[in-house]
C-alpha cells in the first residue's frame, strides 16, 4: 500500500464513491487521468466543480436548469391537464422520449421518515400548492390529472400513496384526478434503466 503516492491514493478514493465505480475500477480510472494532459484534467475538474454553481431547479417543477423555469415548463402547448410526478430528473427524461406531452414534477428522491426525508424535505408542499394554482386555472369542466410515475419500489409506492391521499382529502374528483404507472414494469426496477417500450405501454395502460 505504502507504494502508492497518497495523491493517486486520494483521488482512487474520490472516484470510488461515485456510483457504479468499484476500488480497481477508480484505480484503473486514476491512471488513465494520470496519463492525459494537464489541460485537459483541469478542464474536467473546473466542469465537475461549475454544474452545481451553474444549476439550480425550476422554479415550478424543480428540475435542474440554467434558468429560472425550465425548458418545457416554458412551452406553453404542452396539455396543462396533465401533471406526472416522478422521482429523478432522468425519470423525466425518459418519459420525455414517449408522446407524453404534459408537464412534470420532479420530486429528487421519495420520502423515507426514518432517514428523515419528510414530505417538506422533498418541497411536497410546493406541489400541492402547484397543483391547487394549475386545477384553479384550467379551462371549466377540465380535470387535471396527476400521473404517479415513482418506482414501483415499496418507498416509490408510499411516496405516491402519500401525495394520492392528500390530494383526494383536499380537491373534488372532478377537479383533481390520480392515476399510476401500469405494471408490467418489474417490481424494484429504477425508471432510469426501463427501455422506451415498456416505459410507453405502461403509460398507456395507466389506471
Ligand atoms: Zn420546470
Amino acid at each position: 500500500m505504502a507504494i502508492i503516492p497518497r495523491s493517486i491514493q486520494n483521488t482512487t478514493n474520490e472516484l470510488a464513491k461515485l456510483p457504479g465505480v468499484g476500488p480497481r475500477t477508480a484505480q484503473r480510472l486514476t491512471f488513465f487521468l494520470l496519463k492525459r494532459s494537464q489541460e485537459v484534467n483541469d478542464n474536467l475538474a473546473k466542469t465537475i466543480g461549475d454544474l452545481q454553481k451553474t444549476l439550480k431547479k425550476c422554479s415550478s417543477c424543480q428540475n435542474y436548469s440554467e434558468e429560472e423555469i425550465c425548458e418545457i415548463c416554458e412551452e406553453t402547448d404542452r396539455e396543462r391537464s396533465k401533471l406526472c410526478i416522478v422521482e429523478t430528473p432522468v425519470d423525466a427524461f425518459n418519459l420525455e422520449r414517449t408522446n407524453f406531452r404534459g408537464y412534470y414534477h420532479i420530486l429528487h428522491g421519495y420520502l423515507s421518515p426514518i432517514d428523515g426525508i419528510t414530505p417538506e424535505k422533498l418541497n411536497i408542499p410546493h406541489l400541492f400548492n402547484r397543483i391547487s394554482h394549475v386545477a384553479k386555472n384550467l379551462p371549466e369542466g377540465e380535470r387535471l390529472e396527476i400521473i404517479m410515475a415513482t418506482n414501483p419500489s415499496m418507498e416509490g409506492e408510499a411516496t405516491a400513496n402519500y401525495i394520492e391521499n392528500y390530494l383526494k382529502l383536499t380537491h373534488d374528483e372532478e377537479d383533481v384526478s390520480c392515476t399510476r404507472l401500469a405494471r408490467g414494469l418489474p417490481m424494484g426496477a429504477d425508471l432510469e434503466y426501463i427501455d422506451e417500450v415498456t416505459l410507453q405501454r405502461a403509460l398507456e395502460g395507466r389506471k
